[in-house]
């Protein structure tokens, strides 16, 4: 595998020929629940209630896009750049329990999850190969689901994936003209318009945005100005409202679609602050965290491809060769 830069969006992809087309084989067991006669590999694990030994945990995920060992190498190739597909790959087990999913899991549980999250969020931040960490959920087979067991993934990448590219530019410009945050305008003028509001919870609010990119698209954010979910993750106290407003929205989301993408955008790795890329100066007062989730409404409404990065797990180079001897009409 290795990752491409596309010169005129200027976004990286990954691609590579050595992954299979077909999904991984169908296991008789699940390699995630406690017990479990194949374990994947451990990275960290939540304390265990109600008798399970943990009630989250974060594991290498069984098939990683990113490798961990390396330097990303980057070089040049006339007026192309690539580089190594080093990072991290892993899957946060989101409950012990098989059906433990988030919109039905107790309290506890979700909190567990998120303060998990966090702290691998927190961890990959100190190795300054990383720019960005991703946490996302795909679920049902039309959202790329992978595994039956309630997961989500993280991705450690040496690249800041291109749609939180352009929130971060395009808050990084509100905040030049206004010296304002972009997201807490809009947090302030939805809370005045009322109209787009799906709930209030403490210090959270959901909405469904102005322009949103799928029927139903909503987000859950926090309404004190915040650029880092790890910060307010380690803040003293529980995640009360957070946990239960995301429990919430998904039920409301499960109303209309029971497949969904789930993205947590957060603020890049600003540990070794970078001369060249501007943002990261003003980041703390233009960037405010977030958690967006997108549904998937059928056929009739999947005209849009939702990426945070673009995945090909076949090279252009082989694509050309089928599609060059393909037998065409005319
Ligand atoms: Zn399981
Ligand atoms: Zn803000
Ligand atoms: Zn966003």
């Amino acid at each position: 595998m290795e990752l491409r830069k596309d010169p005129i969006t200027r976004s990286w992809v990954i691609t590579g020929d050595d992954v299979p087309e077909s999904s991984p084989r169908a296991e008789s067991f699940c390699g995630f629940c406690p017990n479990s006669p194949a374990p994947a590999q451990v990275i960290s694990t939540s304390p265990g209630s109600d008798g399970f030994p943990w009630s989250a945990q974060a594991v290498v995920h069984p098939t990683p896009l990113y490798h961990i060992e390396g330097e990303p190498g980057r070089r040049g190739d006339g007026l192309y750049d690539r580089m190594r597909s080093i990072g991290a790959h892993e899957l946060l087990v989101e409950n012990p329990r098989h059906d433990g999913h988030l919109w039905n899991a107790s309290d506890s549980e979700v909190e567990q999850f998120l303060r998990l999250a966090a702290q691998r969020i927190q961890d990959l931040k100190r190795d300054q190969r990383f720019k960005y960490i991703s946490i996302f959920k795909n679920h049902g087979s039309n959202a790329g689901q992978e595994f039956e067991h309630p997961t989500s993934q993280l991705t450690a990448t040496t690249f800041v994936p291109r749609r939180v590219l352009y929130e971060l530019r395009a808050g990084r410009d509100y905040f030049e003209q206004k010296e304002r945050c972009v997201f807490c305008d809009i947090l302030s003028q939805e809370e005045r318009q009322g109209v787009r509001m799906l709930e209030t919870r403490g210090d959270y609010i959901a909405l469904c945005p102005y322009a949103p990119r799928v029927p139903y698209e909503s987000w859950v954010i926090p309404r004190t100005h915040e650029s880092s979910f790890e910060r307010t993750a380690a803040r003293p106290g529980p995640l009360r409202d957070l946990r239960i407003l995301l429990r919430r929205t998904l039920q409301r989301t499960r109303t209309v679609s029971e497949e969904f993408h789930l993205v947590l955008h957060n603020s890049p790795n600003s540990t070794y602050r970078s001369e060249s890329l501007g943002y990261w100066k003003t980041i703390d007062e233009d960037y405010h965290w977030h958690i967006e989730i997108l549904p998937i409404l059928g056929a009739k409404a999947r005209s849009y491809t939702f990426k945070e990065v673009y995945y090909s797990p076949l090279t252009s180079e082989t694509a050309v060769k089928r599609l060059r001897d393909a037998k065409i009409d005319a």
